[in-house]
């Protein structure tokens, strides 16, 4: 048989272990929707995701650690980098900045690391204007408000009048669902957490993500 009929011969490369680049995953909902227990789980489950760590000027709390929960910065070291314009965004927050640094997630996402944001509506509009082609936006939505309520109740980490607080802000964060490319409604939470990976599969194969093809397909078809 003539050897131009035979297939040519399998890549270096397979297609799992393709290059890709990495993408931003935005986890939002009213409080007490569940966005936490996703985003935990899929930190524990996922070796490629990592959580976005923040820059802050607000002191360290007994158990945090630095570099881990935030960057825990001064308020000149802050100044500086607003100015170098260091952040994707950032925000003043009960007297205390946050923002997100643009260097250790950019280096990641070239790298084919995936970053987690468990941020709101204003975050994200943020974080899309800057980053779009990296951004996956994901809002998760409670099946009604009473069973919000049993879970802000039933989480025992808040008191009755910041559970009242969170309820009656709840609707107002409902209303920017529209600003989101995927949204789900957590009712069952192991089908929730399913269809977040899911997504978070589909987007990664997405052909502008995925960066190795070029080579690899220049590879396959090699003497075709
Ligand atoms: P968020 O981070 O959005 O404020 P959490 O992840 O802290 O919400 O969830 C609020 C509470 O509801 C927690 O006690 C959590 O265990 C519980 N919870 C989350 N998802 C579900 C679900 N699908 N069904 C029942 N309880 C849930
Ligand atoms: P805490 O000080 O309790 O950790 O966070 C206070 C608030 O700051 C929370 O509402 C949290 O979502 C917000 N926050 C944390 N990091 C960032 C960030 O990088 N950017 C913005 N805009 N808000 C943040």
């Amino acid at each position: 048989m003539a050897s131009d009929t035979h297939p040519a011969p399998l890549p270096a490369v397979l297609p799992d272990t393709l290059q890709r680049r990495g993408l931003m995953l935005i986890l939002s909902s009213p409080s007490g929707a569940g966005k936490t227990t996703i985003a935990r789980r899929l930190l524990a489950e996922d070796d490629e995701v990592a959580m976005s760590v923040s820059a802050t000027t607000r002191p360290i709390r007994p158990g945090e650690r630095d570099g881990t929960d935030y960057h825990f910065v001064s308020e000149a070291e802050f100044d500086r980098m607003v100015q170098e314009n260091e952040f994707f965004e950032w925000a003043r927050v009960f007297g205390h900045c946050y923002g997100t640094p643009k260097a250790e997630i950019r280096a990641g996402l070239k790298v084919g690391r995936d970053y987690l944001f468990d941020i709101d509506w204003q975050g994200t509009q943020q974080l899309h204007q800057k980053a779009q082609a990296d951004v996956v936006r994901v809002f998760i939505l409670p099946p009604s408000l009473e069973e919000l309520h049993r879970r802000l109740v039933g989480r025992q980490t808040d008191s009755p009048d910041v559970i009242a607080a969170r309820m009656a802000r709840a609707q107002a964060e409902i209303s920017h669902w529209d600003g989101y490319d995927y949204v789900v409604i957590n009712d069952d939470v192991e089908t929730c957490f399913t269809k977040v990976r899911e997504i978070l599969e589909a987007e990664r194969m997405r052909r502008t993500r995925q960066t190795g093809l070029i080579d690899f397909v220049r590879e396959l078809t090699r003497g075709a």
